[in-house]
């Protein structure tokens, strides 16, 4: 008898037909002799619809209440499913993650899961219920329920899946598996039967949301046999996992990340230091800086350009201001109209020529690089967020042609 972990997104849960539909496959895996865990996600855009509430009412909300509020989405998930499922008279209790023993960091909205206390979870297994766990969310020390940012459901199924030592982990959405780009974007995208959790994170990580990056990331530190597949199609989905058989494909895949802000600080003195103290202070506020790229002094100054998410603009501003108090307007430019295109691939480090084959199909599609950054398996470039998706078009045709 094996443990399996199954994680079902928004829209697998959207309404009744869906959880039905998601009742039926926990339903068959359970058949075939198995324990299930469930993880699932709030229904459609319950998520984005409770935090407009939220900034209807107050836009300046702490971030405790967000979490109060925004975790109510998942809660009506876990029990319309467990209702499902006792309809088909099968024994289930559903669990909010603090039931589910998730205990959290006191980061509001983007908490990171500490421990899972399993006594609850065990008990329950012993009795052979199927448990249907909310997704998203835990209790932190103060007993105040926290989340664990967006996308943060898939967290919480791979990490059950690491602290059961589940046999697999399997996040079903709605699409078949990971492409080499989003198939609902990029029509000649092609399904993966595997990859490895480094490409993974990567395209994760450059905005490939179908898995969130942090699951990934623990995927990996635990080594939790992955699979993303279909809630609607039943076959196989892509295998994520250490190693995988040597393809002769060049790259995984192509991502976009529309959130990005790249801000400049112009007009530095060109001496030792400047960039410590700009990018310490970034760093104190938690800001996580990407793209870097400082201009050749000239006259004595120097400027720098980095990007960041959205959400740290003013943290940007401010660190720059602290670093350098006589900065003024025009010495500190912010554009959010930018895009970040990726190639991601374990394949590019033997091939010198990935990164010209991607300017290549760039220049052909009449589209300017404002910033590049390469690392081991990943090729990154900021053009202008209205170029974005002829850029991801043009390089994905670049390395997977359609015949
Ligand atoms: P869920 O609600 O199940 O968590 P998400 O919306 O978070 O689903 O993730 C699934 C979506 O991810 C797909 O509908 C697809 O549009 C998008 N996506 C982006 N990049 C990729 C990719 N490379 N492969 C597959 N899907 C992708
Ligand atoms: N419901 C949350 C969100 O929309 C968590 C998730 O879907 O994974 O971000
Ligand atoms: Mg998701």
């Amino acid at each position: 008898m094996a443990l399996i972990v199954q994680k079902f997104g928004g829209s697998s849960v959207a309404n009744a037909e869906c959880v039905n539909r998601v009742a039926g496959i926990v339903a068959d895996t359970y058949a075939e002799g198995n324990d299930v865990v469930v993880v699932v996600s709030a229904q459609g855009d319950t998520t984005d619809d409770l935090i407009d509430k939220a900034n209807e009412i107050n836009p300046n909300h702490s971030r405790r209440e967000h979490d109060m509020l925004v975790s109510a989405g998942e809660q009506i998930s876990i029990a319309l499913l467990a209702m499902a499922l006792e309809k088909i008279g099968l024994p289930v209790i559903s669990l909010l993650g603090w039931q589910a023993g998730f205990s959290t960091n006191s980061n509001h909205t983007f908490a990171r899961i500490k421990k899972i206390e399993k006594e609850r979870l065990m008990s329950e297994l012993d009795q052979h219920k199927i448990i249907v766990v909310a997704g998203f969310q835990g209790l932190n020390k103060y007993d105040d329920i926290t989340t664990l940012g967006r996308g943060g459901s898939d967290t919480s199924a791979v990490a059950l899946a690491a602290a059961l030592h589940a046999d697999k982990c399997q996040i079903f959405t709605d699409v078949t598996g990971v492409y080499t780009a989003d198939p609902r974007k990029v029509p000649g995208a092609v399904k993966l039967d595997e990859i490895t959790y480094d490409e993974m994170l990567e395209l994760a990580s450059c905005g490939a949301q179908v898995l969130n990056n942090r699951s990934v990331e623990m995927a990996k530190k635990y080594n939790v046999n992955l699979e993303v597949l279909s809630s609607i199609k039943r076959e196989p989905g892509t295998i994520v996992k250490e190693a995988i058989k040597l393809e002769k494909m060049l790259i995984r895949g192509v991502a976009k990340d529309n959130d990005v802000v790249r801000v400049s600080v112009l007009r530095l003195p060109d001496q030792p230091g400047i960039a410590f103290k700009l990018f310490s202070r970034l760093a104190a506020k938690n800001v996580n800086v990407d793209i870097i790229l400082q201009s050749a002094g000239r006259d004595g100054t120097k400027d720098i350009t980095f990007t960041v998410p959205l959400s740290a603009e003013d943290q940007a501003r401010e660190a720059a201001l602290a670093a350098f108090p006589d900065l003024t307007d025009d010495d500190f430019i912010v554009d959010a109209g930018v895009s970040k295109i990726s190639i991601v691939g374990a394949g590019m480090e033997t091939h010198p020529g990935t990164a010209s084959q991607m300017f290549e199909a760039l220049y052909d599609a009449n589209i300017n690089i404002q910033m590049i950054s390469t690392s081991e398996i990943k090729i990154s470039v900021l053009v202008d967020e209205k170029d974005a998706d002829k850029a991801v078009s043009a390089v994905h045709e670049s390395f997977f042609p359609e015949d």
